[in-house]
Parts: structure tokens; sequence; C-alpha cells
């Protein structure tokens, strides 16, 4: 969609109903029920599988099928809604699949670089967390984070040379000013090797700001 026609485009979903954003049939909600149901079908039984030291993974379904195309069309199609969405299913999952030790953490999204921000137009991962803390009630620190780095895309590259793509992506943000009491609950869209969350991880220990883990709406494989 050009860039000038997204502002009217969601100015009408204000008075109309609109098309779901993968089969295209009229729809009152954001996805219609089939497609809704279709994503439904990626959702883990066990959000918790990955949830185990040292980086502990909370994700909402496995990445494949429609849930691999929905954040396709996050990323590429400018559909910022439904990011909001997933974040939503993924705070539900949260209050159902609660992690044992009971603390309240931070949610920090991983933040896009500001050139890419500009072209796509939003941080999913924002979206993601703002979604998810909706539904959690958790707090929300948007800016904890900021990428000084631009990386190049992870999966053209080999391991070691994603080590080296990410070492310093990732600054402390003006959200920390002050250093937090709690912990931080890291929210992205994807786990794949967990380069980029270590990478966060990192400069975030190095403040002194300790993290509980990650929170992600698709998990990757079995994600090492
Ligand atoms: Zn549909």
């Amino acid at each position: 969609m050009p860039t000038w026609t997204r502002p009217f485009k969601n100015l009408l979903n204000l008075f109309l109903q609109s098309n779901c954003p993968f089969c295209q049939r009229p729809t009152t909600t954001e996805i219609c029920l089939d497609c809704g149901r279709r994503l439904q079908q990626c959702h883990l039984a066990n959000p918790k599988t990955l949830w185990k030291q040292p980086l502990p993974v909370f994700a909402w379904g496995k990445y494949g099928g429609m849930l691999k195309q929905t954040l396709a069309a996050i990323k590429y199609d400018y559909h910022p809604e439904i990011a909001r969405i997933l974040g939503q299913y993924l705070g539900q999952a949260w209050i159902s699949h609660p992690p044992e030790d009971n603390s309240q953490p931070i949610v920090v999204p991983i933040p896009l670089h500001k050139k890419k921000l500009k072209e796509r137009g939003y941080n999913q991962a924002q979206l993601i967390a703002e979604g998810f803390c909706l539904v959690t009630g958790l707090k929300l620190k948007s800016q904890g984070l900021q990428r000084s780095k631009q990386t190049n895309a992870q999966f053209s590259l080999s391991v070691e040379d994603r080590k080296q793509n990410l070492a310093n992506a990732f600054s402390l943000g003006p959200g920390f000013l002050h250093l937090p009491k709690s912990p931080i609950l890291l929210v992205d869209d994807i786990y794949t090797t967990g380069a980029t969350a270590k990478s966060a991880i990192a400069t975030l220990e190095n403040s002194g700001i300790k993290v509980r883990g990650l929170a992600a709406v698709a998990m990757a494989g079995q994600g090492k």
C-alpha cells in the first residue's frame, strides 16, 4: 500500500467493515473467523517449553503456516493492527501459563534501528508489547533499549558472523535513565537462534539490569 493511503485506510476502518488481510473477505473483526481459526492451529499447547535457563523463552506459537504468513504481513504489508492482536494472544497465553516465580517484570520490546523503523512505519515488537501489556497489565517501557547499530539480515550469516553482526547492536535507551527495580521481560515477534535476545540481554545486564526472559509470538524450530 502506498504510504499516503495509510491514514485513509485506518480512518475508513473506523466506520466500515474491512476486508480480512489474508483472504480479502469482508469481516467486522481484524482477521476473519476462518483465518483466525487457521492461526489458532499454530498456538502451542505449552508456551513454556523453552522457559528455562540460561535464556527462558515464552512463545505463543510455532513459526510456520498461517503464523509465518501473518508475521510476514505485519513486516512487509503494513498491518500494525495484527501485531497488536498477536500481542494480546501472547498476553492471554502468559496469563494462562504464568511463570512460577510470580514476579511482575517490566516489558521492553526489542527495538528496530531508526532507519528500518522509518521504512516500516512501526516497530512490530513495540505493537506486540502494547497488546501484551494491555492484557497482562504489566508495565511497558518502550524506550528501555535502543538499536545503536544497523545489523545485516541474520539468516544470510554463519553462526560466528551472526555474533559479530549483533555485538554491541543495542544500547540502553532513554527509558532507563533510572535503573528499574524489577527484572525485564523482553518482547519480540520471532525467536530463532536467540542471538538477538542474547545481545539485548548482555546490554541490560552490563548496566546492572536483571532480565527475566523473552516472550515471543513465534518460536522457530526448537530454537537454541
Ligand atoms: Zn480471512
